[in-house]
């Protein structure tokens, strides 16, 4: 009977694991003529001061929108991309895209907010990188204090002594870096230290439990006194209730970003979101302000 339960488990296993291959099969092959068919948008995620709740950076996550699913996330088909070398064209849409929408904002009179761009691991390794950045901000006339790229750690500190000049390079554009995913991979304080990068994000794991994890509530603590000591601002991603914010606050996390702010947004929203931050900004700095 063992024997039977078990050839059953091995038979379910090797179903689910065909679906799994054939969904994967099947969106590789469409995610070739994706971008010709324009299914890709952009979404825009506020990244706000935890003193006033104001925007002061908008992170740009790409969406597919499925003819048949629907919209679909990063996280279901960057793995794909990256693999298959569709990251490079891919990315570069989401980098020309993103200082596009940030000139015909600045065009329309909204404020002026930095958009953060993710890079990816391969992307970040391509050589024509820094080229194609530069013909970008040739094309599109943005400032290029308003660009911002976001890789995660484990990326950053996977090549070493190739990724500092590409920082250096970008560096010298203007273009400002935050290391995304921060605490998740393993960092070398050393390359942190060389490395031109002027954020850090707080990886959600270690926010999602903070108010009742001590483990969490050090690692937070040993992070900011780290970001402190190299001079680079915290940001805490994932923050979805007022006791978080409280604690990073008075930790001293000066950006947080999460649904306890805002989602990521459509890009007509963007307007608007800002328009009334700007309206009610001096009622709200004074009802977040502590009263201590
Ligand atoms: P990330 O850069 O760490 O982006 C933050 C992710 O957390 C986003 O997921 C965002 O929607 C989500 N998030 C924000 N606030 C909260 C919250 O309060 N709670 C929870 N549970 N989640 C929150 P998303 O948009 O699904 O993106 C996932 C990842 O895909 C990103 O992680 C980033 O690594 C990657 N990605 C997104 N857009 C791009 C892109 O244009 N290029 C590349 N290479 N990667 C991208
Ligand atoms: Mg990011
Ligand atoms: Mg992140
Ligand atoms: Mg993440």
């Amino acid at each position: 009977q063992a024997k039977a339960a078990g050839r059953n488990n091995y038979q379910f296993y090797a179903e689910r694991m065909s679906a799994a291959a054939a969904r994967h099969f099947e969106l590789e092959t469409q995610l070739h003529g994706a971008l010709a068919r324009r299914e890709f948008t952009l979404l825009f995620q506020p990244i706000v001061t935890t003193r006033e709740r104001r925007t002061a950076c908008l992170e740009v996550l790409l969406r597919w929108r499925h003819p048949q699913r629907g919209l679909v996330g990063p996280d279901e088909f960057i793995p794909i991309i990256e693999e298959n070398g569709l990251i490079v064209p891919i990315g570069e849409w989401v980098i020309r895209h993103a200082c596009e929408q940030a000139v015909a904002w600045r065009r329309a009179g909204v404020r002026a907010v930095p958009l953060a761009v993710n890079l990816s691991a391969r992307q970040f390794m391509q050589r024509g990188l820094v080229e194609s950045v530069r013909r970008i901000l040739d094309d599109t006339g943005i400032d290029p204090a308003q660009l911002e790229f976001e890789i995660t750690e484990t990326a950053l500190m996977q090549h070493g002594g190739a990724t500092l000049e590409t920082l250096a390079q970008l560096d010298c554009m203007g273009i400002r870096l935050s290391i995304d995913d921060f605490g998740t991979g393993y960092s070398s304080l050393a390359y942190l230290k060389r490395f031109p990068v002027h954020k850090m994000k707080i990886d959600r794991a270690f926010v999602r439990d903070l108010e009742t994890s001590g483990e969490d509530q050090a690692i937070v603590a040993a992070i900011m006194a780290l970001a402190g000591s190299l001079q680079l601002a915290a940001v805490a991603e994932g923050v979805e209730n007022a006791a978080q914010l409280e604690l990073l606050r008075r930790h001293g996390c000066d950006y947080a970003q999460g649904y306890l702010f805002a989602r990521p947004l459509a890009a007509d929203q963007v307007p608007l979101l800002l328009a009334r931050e700007d309206g009610a900004a001096p009622a709200q700095a004074a009802a977040a302000r502590p009263a201590a």
